[in-house]
């Protein structure tokens, strides 16, 4: 953005260079965004601020499921009403969001924080792998469900994971083919991703 362009105050074109940072955030919503603030009540504002901040500086991952916590462990591992013979394995925090919106996985959890990718140079070792294979060592649980995004990076993730999985005796099954091949999860509308877990099928 050419700052010369745009006669304003220096902390205008702050707020909107760090606004336009932020994903699917262009210059114009970002310049919407800031003016929008600039005219709400300071209140406003302050709780946004404040909101932001929490999030990095109350927040940690939950020791056992590697999901965004206040709390360890988390809500959900620490939940009498979950069925604790099912772990759905996901690439990122959001998706489990996604997941529970349906309201029709009742599982825990297992958040790799990434998927296996050569071309950007992330192995098995950089990912909550070694995490899951431990937590599965000697566990009562007896299925996995491989919920990695439907793209190259997260197929080959789930290959890898159900040659590891298998052995153990447990069983490994993948969402169903519904979801479109390159999206993510996260994106994903609710009966889509209703019928992926539904129909997911044997690895
Ligand atoms: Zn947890």
């Amino acid at each position: 953005m050419n700052q010369n362009l745009i006669p304003a105050a220096e902390a205008i074109y702050k707020l909107i260079q760090e606004l336009n940072k932020l994903p699917g955030i262009g210059p114009k919503s970002a310049q919407r965004l800031t003016y929008y603030l600039l005219r709400a009540p300071e209140e406003q504002a302050k709780l946004l601020a404040e909101a932001i901040l929490s999030v990095k500086q109350k927040t940690r991952l939950c020791s056992t499921c590697f999901n965004i916590t206040e709390a360890d462990p988390c809500l959900i591992c620490r939940s009498d009403h979950r069925d604790r013979s099912k772990i759905c394995i996901v690439e990122q925090p959001q998706d489990i969001l996604a997941l529970e919106h349906t309201r029709i996985y009742h599982g825990l959890y297992h958040v790799l924080h990434g998927a296996i990718s050569p071309t950007e140079g992330v192995g098995a070792d950089d990912i909550r792998i070694k995490e899951l294979m431990n937590r599965l060592q000697g566990s009562s649980v007896e299925e996995v469900i491989l919920a990695t995004n439907p793209n190259l990076e997260g197929e080959q993730t789930a290959m890898y994971l159900n040659k590891l999985i298998s052995p153990l005796g447990i069983r490994v099954t993948r969402l169903a083919r519904g979801l479109p091949f390159g999206t993510e999860l996260e994106y994903a509308d609710d009966v889509t991703l209703t019928r992926a877990i539904e129909g997911r099928q044997e690895f």
